[in-house]
């Protein structure tokens, strides 16, 4: 018996699914350097352009000057810091719950929060199309694990009936590789009819959805009652690094006591939460920059269906394009890159099989004039693909 290795990978290379590093060459922007390349991104999360602000960047310099660089030790022991703290009390006033609690990773807070709060004899329910954080929480949990229609409280419903124990009910906010927004009003209701709790992972909407920022609980001006657990990821809109979980006292306590990959690890950089301080002071208080997003937004969806691509029903900045194949999405993303355009193609099993496609993200950092280069770069290259390819 032996690992093989080689064969694997050569399994993964002829499937198209063989996964590469793009190596950046400069701060991420609308405007990178891959591989040597100079390139035009649709393909980062940093949807407000914070991620190389300036005063985020002070931030960070004068938050290492101040606390140092190196968290030095987990939460409980002696690496909870003065501007960790400082963070989770603006995190809970952003979303509007009681508290929120800090975690290294969104990776991590889902991991954590579902793991802490359901477990064997217990349910969780999520959407098929739930990021796989979600999806390796709920079976690490070793709770009862069902997955719902994508984004049916109809389907919802009928599963719950199955439930035992406690039941919790999770899914992404606005969903990662689709761009659709949960219908949360409906879920809720579901959810709370049966005793069930609901857990959103907000990561992509945070900043991008609700007049401040404050993602699909603000778009939907839903409370405690309704999203008892509220996941929020800062390296996206944020353009930094971490999450957290927010909601009641009782519930951040609970993790602090239950949630290991909050307990075992160490606290992130305080000059790190510096820098999240003053990127969510940005967040909240240029609204331009959700307003100049969304007018990007609209720009992106009428010239593609001006073009004739086949867009998906979303309003946020995650504007996949379903190719279908991997093989040709493959091909559109290298046609786009040899005129400068870099949006990278998403395969399979992060998005179902036959779903290929390219995921084009837009940030507030864009220029119209950039979105309009996309759209006619992809127009040019749709073309160019064969029947074949299909
Ligand atoms: N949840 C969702 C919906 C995500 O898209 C991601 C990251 N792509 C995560 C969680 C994980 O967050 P992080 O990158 O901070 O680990």
């Amino acid at each position: 018996m032996s690992f093989d290795l080689s064969r694997r990978l050569a399994e993964r290379r002829a499937a198209d699914l063989y996964r590469q590093r793009p190596l950046l060459q400069s701060p991420q922007g609308p405007q990178v350097v891959v591989d040597g390349q100079p390139l035009l991104a649709f393909c980062s999360n940093d949807y407000l352009g914070l991620a190389n602000h300036p005063q985020v960047i002070e931030a960070w310099r004068s938050g290492a000057e101040r606390w140092g660089v190196g968290g030095g030790a987990s939460h409980l022991v002696v690496g909870h810091s003065g501007p960790h703290h400082a963070l989770e009390e603006a995190l809970a006033e952003l979303t509007g719950r009681p508290r929120a609690l800090l975690f290294s990773t969104g990776y991590m807070a889902n991991l954590g929060a579902v793991t802490a709060l359901v477990g064997q004899g217990d349910s969780v329910l999520q959407d098929r199309l739930n990021h796989a954080s979600l999806l390796d929480a709920g079976l690490l949990s070793g709770a009862r694990f069902s997955r719902y229609l994508h984004n049916d409280p109809v389907s919802l419903a009928s599963r719950l009936q199955k439930a035992t124990g406690d039941a919790l009910v999770v899914t992404d906010g606005v969903f990662s590789m689709d761009g659709d927004v949960a219908d949360l009003p409906a879920l809720a209701a579901v959810a709370n009819s049966r005793g069930a709790w609901l857990m959103v992972d907000d990561a992509h909407g945070f900043g991008t959805l609700g007049a401040t920022g404050g993602g699909i609980v603000e778009h939907f001006g839903l409370g405690l009652d309704e999203v008892p657990v509220l996941v929020g990821t800062l390296g996206k809109g944020f353009g930094t690094s971490g999450a957290f979980v927010a909601g009641s006292a009782d519930l951040i306590d609970t993790l602090v006591q239950f949630a290991r990959p909050y307990i075992y690890t160490t606290s992130q950089p305080p000059a790190l939460a510096c820098a999240t301080l003053k990127s969510l002071e940005l967040l909240r208080s240029e609204s331009w920059r959700r307003e100049h997003l969304h007018t990007l937004i609209q720009q992106f969806r009428r010239g593609a269906l001006e073009r004739g691509l086949h867009l998906m029903d979303s309003f946020t900045p995650i504007q996949p394009i379903v190719v279908g194949s991997s093989a040709r999405a493959m091909k559109l993303s290298r046609l786009l890159r040899e005129r400068g355009l870099l949006v990278t193609a998403i395969r399979p099993p992060t998005v179902p099989a036959g779903s290929a496609r390219l995921r084009v993200t837009l940030s507030a950092a864009h220029s119209s004039a950039q979105v309009q280069q996309l759209l006619d770069g992809l127009a040019e290259c749709q073309a160019l693909l064969e029947p074949e390819d299909e």
